[in-house]
């Protein structure tokens, strides 16, 4: 079988190989290690976004298909979550393994499911790999705490796994992001009900199937597929689900924070972003120009972190954005599956056509729209888009403001320090900035200023799996990443033991 990146025509030949047994059998959820049908038989069809090619059909889950697996999850708790630390390594390492050994299959496959380009989804699939590893290795530490001694007392703190916990993701880079959520969970002792995106089922069944053969206990990780407001509400309200790790859009978070409110869910949510990346005019231009392109028109654009807005100084606006222009008519539009490709097919109609409408949204705003060259040959079947840029924006625009999540760029000029902060801060969202400038103290006081979870200084998203990973107001609530994601999915106790001397009243005393 040919490594992804070898040549079109080898990476079609195996997405058809490894996507026929989606196209022959229905692809059940996986409860207690077994593939299961819906309680109710319902199912759902699955395209590709490529040309509209029918991929297989789903099984739709709704109450009692998140039921059983919840009752499983519950069962299989029983043991994972008490297993020393060290034997959930082994196991956790075991399944970064064989996801390596699997990554062509996987990358293969999500290119056709969600219309990623080849030319990122092998590095996605291995990081799923690196993902695995990471928390693996931190999993016999996981319960540690720490001691808080005082002259009367020893008070020390221990984790504890909070129980089976509810994984609800997206379709954008879906295998990634599902391991980003799980592999901690895993780690921590959890045992995980995961409720994949309806647009993008496939991948997540490849994980679960990794996850068996490396030997994780059946009923450690089960996937339920299915609509949001049925599989997934159900998820979020199951009273054996003890919290629910939510990435996608904030009106769902904001949904899910309701719906999980009577069992008193904890919530872990990673939501939407309409990202700044600041260029000030001592910037290295060719550096800020890649990064921002690179930022925004990777991964179809469909990236919570994406350089969506970028916020140019005046004296370097109509240079910047006449090169953006120029550099962004020459970035390939293909085929997913072709390594020559950057960007592809949006993940379904629905969403194809609101990226598509934001061009008219631009024009009336008055805006000037910019295309890129789109592919010639693309299928009129499937989601094929012109990539965009838009330049003579305002902050108060809608391009400015919503979250397009597609390869649009909304580009606004900004005179002074105080003016680029204003625009960045502008935003609902607050969940990645960037900036762009040789001034060492300008770079400090503007990152202390930005209103969101993260910034990169003359970089482009750089990603260190130890580092916090999340966003403020309505990009989300809590962090991912090193010990932060242990913290949500396990609880911590403190343990307080005299040394026998402290004062007691005695209240009897008293009278
Ligand atoms: P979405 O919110 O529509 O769906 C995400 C998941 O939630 C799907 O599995 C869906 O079935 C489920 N869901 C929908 N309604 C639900 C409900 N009522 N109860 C429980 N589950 C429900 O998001 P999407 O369109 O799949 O993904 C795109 C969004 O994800 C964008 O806004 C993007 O910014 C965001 N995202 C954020 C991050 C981050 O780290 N901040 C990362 C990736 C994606």
């Amino acid at each position: 079988m040919a490594a992804p990146g070898s040549t079109y025509e080898d990476n079609l030949e195996s997405a058809t190989s490894h996507l026929a047994r989606f196209r022959d059998d229905a692809l059940l959820h996986l409860i207690g290690g077994q593939p299961t049908p819906s309680v109710s038989g319902a199912t759902f069809d699955n395209s590709s976004p490529i040309d509209g090619a029918h991929l297989g059909t789903v099984a739709s889950g709704d109450a009692a298909d998140i039921d059983a697996a919840a009752r499983s999850a519950a069962e299989a708790f029983g043991t994972w979550g008490s297993l020393p630390g060290t034997e959930r390594k082994r196991i956790l390492l075991a399944v970064a393994d064989l996801i390596e050994a699997r990554a062509d299959e996987i990358a293969i496959t999500e290119c056709v499911d969600t219309g990623q380009t080849i030319h990122f989804m092998a590095k996605a699939a291995r990081r799923g790999a690196a993902n695995f590893r990471f928390f693996a290795d931190r999993a016999p530490a996981a319960g540690d705490g720490q001691s808080l001694p005082t002259p009367d007392h020893i008070n020390y703190t221990t984790r504890h796994p909070i129980g089976p916990v509810g994984v609800i993701t997206p379709w954008n880079t879906p295998f990634m992001l599902s391991t980003w959520k799980i592999a901690p969970a895993l780690a921590a002792g959890c045992t995980v009900v995961h409720k994949p995106a309806e647009w993008s089922p496939l991948t997540a069944h490849l994980l679960a199937e990794i996850a068996l053969e490396a030997g994780l206990p059946p009923g450690v990780l089960n996937v339920v597929h299915g609509l949001g407001e049925s599989a997934g509400k159900s998820l979020t309200e199951h009273p054996a689900i003890k919290a629910i790790a939510f990435v996608g859009e904030s009106t769902t978070g904001s949904r899910i924070q309701a719906q999980g409110a009577a069992t008193l869910k904890r919530v872990h949510f990673e939501l939407g972003g309409k990202n700044p990346v600041i260029v000030f005019d001592d910037a290295d231009i060719e550096r800020a120009l890649d990064a921002t392109l690179f930022m925004i028109y990777s991964l179809n654009g469909e990236r919570c972190t994406s350089s969506s807005r970028v916020l140019v100084q005046e004296s370097i606006y109509p240079e910047f954005t006449a090169r953006l222009a120029e550099r962004l008519r020459a970035i390939p539009v293909g085929h997913p599956l072709d390594p020559a490709s950057v960007i592809g097919p949006l993940i379904h109609p629905r969403h194809h056509e609101k990226v598509a409408s934001y061009r008219g949204i631009a024009e009336a705003e008055g805006a000037t729209v910019h295309d890129g060259t789109p592919w010639a040959e693309a299928p009129a079947e499937g989601c094929w888009v012109t990539p965009m840029l838009f330049t003579g924006a305002r902050s108060d625009m809608r391009i400015a403001q919503e979250e397009i999540f597609g390869p649009a760029l909304t580009a606004i000029p900004f005179d002074d320090e105080a003016e680029a902060i204003a625009i960045a801060n502008d935003v609902e969202y607050g969940l990645a900035g960037y900036l762009w400038t040789r001034d060492v103290g300008r770079a400090h006081r503007v990152a202390a200023q930005l209103e969101a979870g993260m910034v990169w200084v003359n970089s482009q998203n750089v990603r260190h799996l130890p580092t916090p990973f999340g966003g403020t107001k309505r990009s989300g609530i809590g962090r991912d990443g090193g010990d932060w994601s242990f913290d949500f999915y396990m609880e911590t106790k403190n343990i307080a033991v005299a040394f026998g001397h402290h004062t007691i009243p005695d209240l009897s005393a008293a009278r």
